[in-house]
């Protein structure tokens, strides 16, 4: 069961289809293994859908409609093909990433950055956040660090302790500039995360003097 969930807004902007690719892409990992949310995002899908079907209708224009009638003749694009994944990947990797992924986990070309983690950037747009798959040995202590942006984690296996509180699977933990934190990994195993960056880390402490290149996205 997870315990800690989006706020309220991302859950709505969700549903509104305003967040980028990277940002929903977390969001659906979370709702994905958190039925509250699933029903909320549910929930403010139809409300949104029922204040389009109050809008008053508009008068489009003969080319507008042109252009949607030529769309129909244009070939259907097949989606792609669900990569094929272990069993392994499956239960790990929440559906919504699986495209993303790939391939399976121990497939896959994790780089090790800093003698730290484990990464794997995920295909999206350049102009959006980074997105990557991180992997965290039992017992790993973060260096302490800040944001310059907004820094979306979801725990896919393991967990982590951060100022005191547990994050498990499942759970969705959003920071921004205004927190310093560091995490340590729980001891009883690795720790796989999908994490949203949309500005690079900050680290504060000394060993950020040595650490930071690594870290620069
Ligand atoms: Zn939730």
């Amino acid at each position: 069961m997870t315990h800690h969930h989006p706020p309220a807004d991302v859950l709505f902007d969700y549903a509104a289809g305003t967040l980028s690719e990277g940002e929903a892409l977390a969001v659906a990992a979370h709702a994905s293994l958190c039925s509250r949310c699933a029903r909320e995002i549910a929930m403010l899908e139809a409300a949104g859908g029922s204040l389009v079907d109050v809008a008053e209708p508009m008068a489009i224009s003969h080319g507008a409609l042109d252009a949607v009638l030529a769309r129909l003749d244009e070939p259907i694009v097949i989606a792609p093909r669900q990569p094929e994944l272990d069993a392994e990947t499956r239960r790990v990797v929440p559906k919504p990433l699986h495209a993303y992924v790939g391939r399976s986990l121990k497939e896959l070309p994790w780089r090790t950055v800093g003698r730290m983690y484990e990464e794997v950037r995920l295909p999206l747009p350049a102009k959006g956040p980074k997105v990557s798959l991180m992997r965290l040995k039992p017992g790993t202590l973060v260096p302490r660090h800040g944001h310059r942006g907004q820094e979306w984690t979801v725990v896919l296996a393991g967990g982590y302790h951060d100022g005191g509180v547990s994050f498990t699977r499942g759970d969705f933990d959003a920071k921004d500039a205004s927190h310093r934190h560091q995490p340590r990994v729980d001891d009883d195993g690795e720790c796989l995360c999908l994490v949203v960056l949309d500005a690079p880390l900050k680290l504060t402490g000394t060993i950020g003097l040595f650490v930071n290149p690594f870290l620069r996205i």
